[in-house]
């Protein structure tokens, strides 16, 4: 069975701003969420209103949370962009640049795909940049 995360890109960008900022303790507003994404703020209602319809995020209170199915989300996300960094990394690409180039994919690729890949990897703890490739 396929597991796709059936996201875009700008969507997937919010997500990753807003699982990380509540791993921080800061969730978002809909001001820091158009200052972090460099779009206006009418652009982040509609991707909020997109990701709200996924059921991915809630607004509460003026503050933007992640839903369980969201966490799942960014947690998939993040795994995909670190198991797909690594591969870039250990092929010669810059730290940065397969930072870059594995934000281009990361969102697309089935979960069972990445799977897959972390495997034949030899299942690295984490990432060229050293962050946790499982469990964050
Ligand atoms: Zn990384």
């Amino acid at each position: 069975m396929s597991r796709t995360l059936s996201i875009t890109r700008r969507e997937r960008d919010c997500i990753l701003i807003i699982g990380e900022d509540i791993k921080n303790g800061f969730p978002d507003r809909l001001v820091n969420l158009s200052r972090k994404l460099k779009v206006s703020s009418p652009t982040v209602l509609n991707i909020l209103e997109r990701l709200s319809q996924k059921g991915l995020i809630r607004r509460q209170e003026g503050m933007v949370t992640l839903t369980a199915r969201g966490q799942q989300t960014y947690q998939d996300l993040l795994e995909s962009h670190r198991v797909i960094e690594s591969i870039f990394y250990r092929n010669g690409i810059s730290e940065t640049e397969c930072c870059e180039e594995a934000s281009k994919i990361d969102y697309i690729l089935e979960q069972e795909t990445v799977s897959k890949l972390f495997t034949s990897l030899g299942k690295p703890k984490s990432c060229p940049h050293g962050r946790p490739i499982r469990g964050d």
